[in-house]
């Protein structure tokens, strides 16, 4: 059964009324495929990334159900787990908790590293209702006696591939033996490749399976560029993009990615220098240094935010017109994500990748994995067109043996379609 808005479906009264004032009046394709299922109670396994309205397809489900069993949390325990691989991702599945739950009485708690456990730790004595979590500190807290999993009602585990390329299943397996065996359990990753369904099939219990589909989300609604040019050459064309950026009448919020903590912080530094108010983020800035680049960010008195993937994970935020692949990351994977920032919640977006002569390797990675040629954009001022060249005839001049792809050179034939292509998020 799919549902075409929400007022068909039987959500509590507290719930519709924030959904009317949030104006959502149509669920999104997870929203209307997951709800009706989760409200009659299934263990469910879900296909989705952010920016599909995957939060609000689990969070309003579960308000649903804790409001019609009300119950108060036990000491030191929690009535929902939600399992989240980042801190900006916790933070954000925490605040989708607020506004949903806006007119719901639960408590509320997150926990992650970065920051000192003690607040943490006091916030769950009394017990919470919702509980949303990243693996290493909260298993941390269990080993010291400071939280106690035998409560959980709702088990949700999310961006689940995410979560195992950070090297945390072993986190996973360890809090899943501490759930109780009653319990009803929620399993989202953007894909689900058979490493992936076989670990749900260890936590899942008969669960429904729902995916969405490409074309379906948000990612065809992003125009994809590759610039090939020297390493050089990639410092003008970025400060040609975000002047361009800077005279946008809407979305004027750019992402620039770093391969490096240290590149990124430079490139901040240079870029405010130069005129462009830029705030750096990754793993080593602090957890209040990341809020607070965060929300000068999304502001916009710092309109350019210059991130590394992990640190970029989870960010949400709807202006941001234009992704900048300063440096091509050098997992596939992680190209989809980084472009999956741009174009949210149904607007445009435009991802402008840099290519230069040490990544064409990295781009044919990415092409490889999302199955499509990027669309070039050749008529900058930096425009190298021999590498360009290389590229499309699939040799590298670094490596003059590397092997041919067993379909020969057309194999990265470039589109001369403009069209926004589609690309699995
Ligand atoms: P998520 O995939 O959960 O990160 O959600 C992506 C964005 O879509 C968030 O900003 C949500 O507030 C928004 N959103 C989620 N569901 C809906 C909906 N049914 N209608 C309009 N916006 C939505």
């Amino acid at each position: 059964m799919t549902i075409s808005s929400f007022e068909a479906l039987p959500l509590a009264a507290p719930i519709q009324r924030v959904l009317q004032e949030l104006q959502y009046t149509t669920p999104s394709p997870i929203q209307a495929q997951s709800i009706p299922l989760l409200l009659e109670g299934r263990d469910l396994l879900g296909g989705a990334q952010t920016g599909t309205g995957k939060t609000a397809s689990f969070a309003l489900p579960i308000l649903h159900h804790l409001l019609q069993r009300p119950a108060k949390a036990k000491p030191k325990s929690c009535r929902v787990l939600v399992l989240a691989p980042t801190r900006e991702l916790a933070m954000q599945v925490g605040k989708s908790f607020s506004t949903y739950g806006k007119y719901v009485p639960l408590r509320q708690t997150l926990i992650y590293g970065g920051v000192g456990q003690h607040p943490q730790v006091q916030a769950m004595q009394r017990g919470t209702d919702i509980l949303v979590a990243c693996p290493g500190r909260l298993l941390d807290l269990i080993d010291q006696g400071h939280v106690d999993l035998s409560h959980v009602e709702f088990f949700v585990l999310d961006e689940v591939d995410r979560m195992l390329d950070m090297g945390f299943l072993r986190d996973v397996k360890r809090i899943v033996v501490k759930l109780p065996s009653q319990r009803q359990s929620l399993f989202f990753s953007a894909t689900l490749a058979p490493h992936i369904v076989e670990l749900a099939q260890g936590i899942l219990r008969n669960p429904a399976q729902v995916s969405i589909t490409p074309e379906t989300t948000t990612a065809e609604k992003i125009e994809q560029q590759v610039c090939f040019l020297t390493k050089e050459s990639k410092r003008p064309l970025l400060e040609q993009l975000l002047r361009g950026q800077a005279n946008a009448t809407q979305q004027k919020l750019t992402i620039v990615f770093s391969r490096t903590k240290h590149g990124a912080n430079k490139l901040a530094k240079s870029l405010t220098t130069a005129g462009f108010p830029a705030d750096a983020i990754h793993g080593n800035k602090s957890q209040a240094q990341r809020e607070k680049a965060l929300e000068r960010f999304k502001k916009g008195l710092t309109p350019v935010l210059v991130a590394t993937d992990v640190a970029a994970r989870g960010v949400d935020v709807k202006d941001v017109g234009l992704v900048i692949n300063f440096d091509l990351p050098n997992e596939p994977e992680a190209y989809v994500h980084r472009i999956g920032r741009t174009a949210r919640a149904g607007a445009e977006g435009r991802a402008v990748s840099f290519c230069s002569e040490d990544e064409l390797e990295y781009l044919r990675d990415i092409e490889k994995t999302i199955r499509m040629s990027i669309p070039r954009w050749d008529s900058h001022d930096w425009h190298e067109a021999a590498l360009a060249e290389r590229h499309l005839r699939g040799k590298s001049l670094q490596q003059p043996s590397a092997k041919k792809s067993p379909q020969g050179q057309n194999r990265h034939r470039h589109s001369r379609n403009r069209r926004a292509p589609q690309v699995a998020r």
